[in-house]
């Protein structure tokens, strides 16, 4: 391994490559969960030099097939599911895309922009808005994750109600192939059948294909106005009524609809007292709504109080608030983004992020939360997410007075147990938005269909047949390298 280690110091310099001292911000994921052991951290400036990086590492598996080898590519390490962290063999090699962080250009007229995969969102989107453009990839993340881990991962966000998610706002991408090769793929082209569309192979497959090193984005016009409401609602078959009536008043223009449930408030209430959470006490849920009007702020406001009126009137909503101005806008914004945090600080909890058809959520939280109140008395569910896509976080905390680590060591097989199967008995998807990494590879086995999971088997052995790519991570696979 030193000779590799010697030709990747003469690749990228040898202050590049990172082999000793503190490399925690690079081998521990973001939620403690693990904590691997790096061969080295490398951090390649330019898309070269991430090929020729590949290309050694190829070049020295090939001639060291027992060796081990594998890259994990890394942008933030802001992901859910550790997949961006090496495991605890000390033969993987990170490699981080953070130096790759270059807005490359803005198409005014075509609307886009071609970054570089280590960008953070939040600069990309202050740039799009710089050049008058919005880049509506959204999520409480965006100040330290990068555009190469929101394609890897595929992200959903705030705003995939009205925009998709990550794999929707990308034109195009430039790819180091695992043989080190680099695919010039950066159209800006909306209309491409051409074959195969090789760009959406690579979106979603946590690294396990090949390494983003830049892509090209879809922008937007700013919307002349975005205004956000608050409201209470009474129940989850509430909360997808006002869904409903959100989407029959606000049509193109709801860009947001976030679900809070009251426990999940109540703890950043605790775990942020500058915060003050609104209406949260009296009701089961909280509904956080955006409308994006590109006629007037007045427009906008005049559509969501029909919209808060006529669910009032319906019974969905109990009370409601909309945020004056902008500061107040955030400051809902930030509760919700507080979520997560707080979740953290509360302690370490079972964790799901599961979609189902908005038609069966209200089923589907009804069932799973009896049944892990029958088989857990007393425990806590941090339910939140993206309810206008489908998609929960629908998170387990032990009952009070129960040591979070040994409620996750005993229970968490069968709270994943009772989940999973409820999510697939209402059709749903184990991994909405966050993606697989080597947390959830077991589960997968279980829960996707076998030719599914054989298709990927044969994708992945097609691109990747020395199982360099991350590997570990999204299969199991049955081929050896
Ligand atoms: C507070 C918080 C809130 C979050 N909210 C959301 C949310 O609302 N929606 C959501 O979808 N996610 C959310 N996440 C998860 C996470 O932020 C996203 O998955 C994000 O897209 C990861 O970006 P990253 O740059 O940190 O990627 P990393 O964590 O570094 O990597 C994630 C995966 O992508 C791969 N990867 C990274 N860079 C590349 C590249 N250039 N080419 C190929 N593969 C690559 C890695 O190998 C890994 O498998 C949240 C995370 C936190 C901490």
């Amino acid at each position: 391994m030193q000779t590799l280690l010697s030709e990747l110091k003469t690749i990228v310099g040898s202050a590049q490559v990172l082999t000793e001292g503190e490399l925690s911000a690079w081998t521990q994921d973001w939620r403690k969960r693990s904590r691997g052991k790096a061969l080295a951290v490398v951090r390649p400036a330019s898309t070269d030099e991430v090929a020729q990086v590949v290309r050694a590492c190829a070049s020295f598996l090939t001639q060291h097939p027992d060796s081990g080898l594998g890259i994990v590519p890394q942008g933030g390490n802001t992901g859910l599911v550790v997949g961006s962290t090496p495991d605890e063999s000390g033969r993987q090699i990170v490699l981080s895309l953070q130096r790759l962080n270059t807005v490359r250009s803005v198409d005014v007229a075509n609307l886009t922009m071609t970054v570089e995969a280590g960008c953070i969102l939040q600069t990309v989107q202050e740039q799009a808005q710089a050049a008058g453009f919005w880049f509506p990839l959204s999520l409480a993340a965006e100040g330290s994750c990068t555009i190469g881990g929101n394609l890897g991962t595929n992200a959903g966000g705030t705003q995939v109600l009205r925009f998709g998610n990550a794999r929707d706002l990308c034109l195009g991408l430039e790819v180091v192939t695992p043989q080190g090769d680099i695919w010039q793929g950066l159209s800006g082209l909306r209309k491409d059948n051409t074959g195969y569309d090789l760009k959406n192979l690579y979106i979603g497959a946590e690294g396990t294909l090949g390494i983003i090193t830049a892509a090209t984005l879809k922008l937007y016009p700013q919307p002349k106005a975005r205004l956000t409401a608050w409201a209470a609602v009474p129940s989850m078959e509430a909360a997808v009524q006002l869904l409903g009536l959100a989407h029959q008043h606000l049509g193109a223009s709801l860009t947001g609809f976030e679900l809070m449930g009251q426990f999940a408030l109540g703890l950043v209430a605790r775990h942020f007292d500058h915060l003050r959470v609104p209406l949260f006490q009296e009701s089961a849920f909280c509904v956080l709504l955006e409308n994006a009007d590109a006629e007037s702020e007045t427009h906008a406001r005049s559509q969501l109080e029909s919209l808060l009126e006529a669910a009032l009137t319906e019974g969905c909503v109990s009370d409601a608030v909309v945020a004056e101005n902008l500061t107040q806008a955030q400051t809902l914004w930030q509760i919700r983004e507080s979520i997560p945090l707080a979740q953290a600080q509360e302690g370490l909890n079972i964790k799901h992020d599961i979609s189902v058809p908005v038609s069966a959520m209200a089923d589907f939280v009804a069932r799973t939360d009896a049944q892990l109140a029958q088989a857990i008395p007393g425990v806590r569910l941090v339910n939140f997410g993206h309810l206008g896509d489908g998609n929960l976080h629908y998170n387990v905390q032990a009952p009070v007075g129960q040591d979070a680590a040994v409620f996750l060591r005993e229970q968490e097989a069968r709270v994943n147990q009772i989940v999973f199967d409820a999510v697939l008995a209402h059709g749903g998807s184990i991994s909405a938005e966050h993606g697989v990494g080597s947390l959830k590879v077991d589960h997968l086995v279980h829960y996707k269909s076998p030719v599914a999971l054989n298709t990927m088997r044969a994708i992945k052995q097609a691109l990747d047949p020395q199982n360099l790519m991350n590997p570990g991570r999204v299969l199991r696979l049955s081929f050896k390298r």
